[in-house]
């Protein structure tokens, strides 16, 4: 079996403990995992420490930071084919996705990179003379970066890039589900010559792992995605060290479909939206709301695409739906469904598992018009599609509101001031209009309610990374007047 390490302050070692690995596609293990308990925990978040406040990296200029991280953009670019083949391996998701995604995540890294010397301090125009007055940006300190399974390498590069552009430096958490990709990347790291501690990677259990990261006392701010549950722990952790948190949780987001849409345009958007990564995507576009009077039409033009869809091996580039990344995901799902069902909601495609090895999930449709569906609130993390048909644009609108989640949302109409008024009724953190799943590292991406706070992409994270310090100097040569006024 292949054997994985942990990168702690610039070097690879081995973990407190070992875990087998499990390939989504068979089942069987495939790979051998380090597993860090608190003790590697605290060696990871002491060397970033020490990176931070008295290595190399405190001398390190913006200019440099950017170098490096170009640096890291090329190595991803020339990594990409073997960093996709090691997550579609460990996660069950599709080589044709796979490979895609990380070459883009090079282009982050490319984007923060340009950032690094851009982020700058201000001068106050202060309402006082004799006093000069300006706001140094500097880096939030050490910050923990716990990501889930279904991206890892994406998940973690809208963290560690703007982390790095704004000088900080970090303990990233990979999954303990598919944590290979990410161990890898360590050397990409390494290759790129940051100093030792800047970034330091490791995977293990989220009781034991994640749990001691999230409430080290010298962990200043947490980068989180994952599930609002595990959200929840994460964020009453933060309060042992009082660190800032950024959470980018679950959804169950709204796919709105208009009778003057371009409907063929619209079911490959929703293909994309659920049936893509085997629906394991946070922006999911899980629940189908289509005027009524176009209902039947566009959900027999979604069940011929989803029949047609090849399921297959991920390591083929001819496969569109792989395996689910684990057997507690596949049985969550086919749990969902089962209650979806017994609660009235009727199947038109899919609604089971694959017998034989591997963990695959049928692409699944219900047709949950008039019925208080669980698959209605629940976010599955799969291929599972809930449909519900609306009157009117009121109706769309309470319908897509009805969800304490607000991650994601895609309208589908050609009526323009129609689309105006929905970009502006909906409450979720991105609308994509006649397009859905698009991404990019220049566009902020996060959510509403449940689905969490804080942005990624853009500047704006970059400066989510920054706190400001503000310098009070006084030009004076004056003594000081009376001690007892504050001025
Ligand atoms: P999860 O919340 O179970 O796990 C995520 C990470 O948290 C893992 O690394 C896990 O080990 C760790 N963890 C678990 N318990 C912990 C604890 N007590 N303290 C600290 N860390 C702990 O999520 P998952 O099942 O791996 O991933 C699926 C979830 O992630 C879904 O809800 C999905 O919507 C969400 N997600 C969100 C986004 C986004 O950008 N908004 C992107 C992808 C996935």
């Amino acid at each position: 079996m292949e054997q994985f390490q942990h990168y702690i302050d610039g070097a690879f070692s081995d973990g407190e403990g070992r875990f087998p690995s499990i390939d989504p596609a068979t089942g069987a293990p495939w790979a051998e995992m380090p597993e860090a308990r608190e003790a590697d925990v605290d060696r990871a978040v002491e060397a970033a420490h020490k990176a931070l406040y008295e290595g190399a990296w405190a001398k390190t200029t913006a200019t440099q930071r950017g170098k490096l991280l170009y640096r890291l953009a090329d190595l991803v670019a020339a990594n990409a084919q073997k960093l996709a083949e090691l997550e579609t391996r460990d996660t069950g998701k599709i080589i044709r996705e796979t490979s895609a995604q990380i070459a883009y995540v090079a282009d982050y890294y490319r984007y923060y990179a340009g950032i690094a010397d851009k982020i700058e301090g201000s001068y106050l125009p202060i309402d006082k003379p004799d006093m000069d007055v300006w706001l140094r940006r500097e880096p939030v300190g050490v910050v923990a970066m716990v990501v889930p399974w279904n991206s890892q390498l994406f998940l973690s590069a809208v963290k560690i890039g703007p982390a790095l552009a704004a000088g900080c430096t970090m303990v990233v958490k990979a999954s303990e589900d598919g944590p290979a990709p990410l161990l890898e990347f360590a050397r990409l790291i390494d290759e790129a010559g940051f100093p030792a501690g800047v970034v330091n990677i490791l995977t293990g259990f989220g009781s034991s792992c994640g749990a001691a990261l999230a409430r080290h006392p010298k962990v200043a701010h947490i980068a989180f995605t994952g599930g609002p549950e595990t959200a929840r722990h994460i964020v009453r952790n933060s309060a042992e060290n009082l660190a800032s948190t950024s959470l980018e949780l679950g959804g169950k987001s709204p796919f709105i479909v208009y009778a003057d849409a371009d409907l063929e345009s619209a079911a490959n958007a929703q293909v994309a939206g659920i049936f893509a990564a085997t629906g394991q995507s946070c922006v999911a576009g899980s629940r189908l709301l289509v005027e009524r009077s176009i209902k039947d039409q566009f959900v027999g033009l979604l069940k011929a695409k989803a029949e047609a869809i090849r399921i297959g091996g991920p390591l083929d580039m001819a496969t569109e739906v792989g395996p689910l990344a684990t057997s507690r995901q596949r049985d969550h799902v086919t749990a969902l469904v089962e209650r979806s069902v017994a609660a009235g909601a009727r199947l038109v495609t899919g609604g089971k598992a694959l017998s034989g090895d591997g963990f695959y999930y049928l692409p699944t449709i219900i047709d949950c018009d008039g019925v208080a569906s669980p698959s209605l609130a629940e976010e599955f993390f799969g291929p599972v599609l809930s449909v519900v048909s609306f009157e009117d644009e009121a109706e769309a609108v309470r319908i897509a509101n009805d969800t304490p989640f607000g991650l994601a949302s895609g309208v589908f109409t050609q009526n323009l001031t129609r689309a105006h008024r929905m970009i502006k009724s909906i409450r979720a953190g991105v609308v994509w209009v006649n397009t859905y799943r698009a991404v990019s590292p220049i566009a902020p991406f996060g959510g509403y309610g449940l689905s969490g706070h804080g942005r990624e992409g853009g500047m704006a994270a970059a400066l989510d990374f920054t706190r400001t310090k503000t310098v009070w100097l006084r030009t004076s040569d004056d003594p000081i007047p009376d001690p007892f006024v504050i001025r």
